[in-house]
């Protein structure tokens, strides 16, 4: 049936330890959620429409075989695909999942390599979408166009659950160089721990009425006021995330959340940048391009990434960040279809 060959076409997933992504394709765009691209108006496809995002909470599953079952199945006349329909899956849960898809949807995985996925996603977006790079430093979002001939070699940071870094070298040419367990997952699991948030948007709305000089030791609590500016640290840079915490003989309960989850947020994405910008440095890597969900486009995120990358590098390297961020992976499955 040729028509189920063509809505198979229309669907890729990516089910991470934390998050599902969806990316699948509308001819008119109906329930679309912002941040869709307009596909097919360069005159190089047959087909116009939209490429779709949506995301689900992997522990939520159900919700998302419901959306599928509603919006993508049901759309297209299709009740249980019964084994006829498979899509491209990838991310742990391709693997993890594949049984209840079948089950429960008729739908079978046709699997792709999550780091593979991720690196076909980034270029994907940086060779077609126009205004998807950007840097973000003093509060100012900056897009940057990227010449097609001068991509690569570039430092992916893909901060998921954990963080993955890879040096990419060309379209297919990649290597993943390093990565940290203390990533997005880090965040939302000891913030929920430490601050009774039952979610990641309830814990970043925390942050930012936050103050992280509350909890973390700063250089000028240690120096009495002063910057130690012999080594080029201000007063007001950080020298113990979470070190106030030692003398101040406060419980956990003395603290206000904000200000725990605010410290939380900071020390992660300290973290992150710092390494980050060794890999550059370790590879000779000038661009870093920083995606997953846990960037969010949020500012004061990209803010400390920046900034870490920055300070570090003393201006050298430049922290990118992606306006589809949290669908790379999906987004490369999705671009894995052959035509
Ligand atoms: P993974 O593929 O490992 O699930 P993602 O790129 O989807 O990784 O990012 C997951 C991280 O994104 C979480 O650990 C959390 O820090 C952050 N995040 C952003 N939005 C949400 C959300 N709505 N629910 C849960 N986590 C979220």
């Amino acid at each position: 049936d040729s028509r189920f060959s063509t809505q198979i076409s229309h669907l890729a997933l990516d089910i991470g330890g934390t998050l599902i992504k969806l990316v699948y394709f509308s001819p008119n765009g109906d329930n679309c959620e912002d941040g869709s691209i307009v596909v097919g108006n360069n005159g190089c496809s047959v087909v116009q429409g939209r490429l779709c995002f949506a995301k689900f909470e992997t522990r939520k599953i159900d919700d998302c075989l419901d959306f599928i079952r509603l919006n993508i199945l049901q759309h297209s006349g299709v009740q249980h695909a019964r084994d006829k329909f498979s899509v491209k899956a990838t991310g742990g849960g391709a693997f993890k999942f594949a049984d209840l898809f079948k089950e429960k949807l008729g739908i079978v995985f046709d699997k792709e390599d999550e780091m593979h996925s991720l690196v076909c996603g980034v270029n994907f977006l940086l060779k077609t979408v126009p205004r998807e790079a950007f840097t973000y430093l003093d509060g100012q979002k900056e897009f940057v166009q990227i010449d097609h001939n001068d991509l690569y070699p570039y430092l992916l940071v893909n901060i998921g659950s954990g963080v993955s870094m890879i040096k990419v070298d060309g379209d297919g040419k990649y290597e993943r160089i390093s990565g940290t367990s203390l990533g997005g997952g880090t965040f939302l699991g000891l913030g929920k721990l430490l601050t009774k948030c039952k979610s990641f948007d309830e814990l970043l709305e925390l942050s930012h009425q936050g103050n992280n000089r509350v909890i973390d030791m700063l250089v000028g609590d240690i120096y009495g006021g002063t910057d130690y500016s012999k080594i080029g640290l201000s007063s007001t840079a950080i020298a113990s995330s979470f070190g106030k915490a030692i003398s101040d003989g406060k419980e956990l309960e003395d603290y206000q959340p904000e200000d725990v989850a605010r410290s939380l947020l900071r020390m992660i994405s300290n973290n992150i940048g710092q390494i980050a910008y060794l890999n550059a440095l370790r590879f000779g890597l000038k661009r870093i391009f920083f995606g997953g969900f846990f960037i969010r486009g949020l500012e004061y995120t990209m803010d400390t990434i920046s900034v870490a990358v920055h300070f570090w590098s003393r201006g050298e390297a430049k922290a990118m960040f992606l306006r589809h961020e949290g669908f790379l992976g999906a987004l490369g499955a999705f671009t894995s279809y052959k035509d």
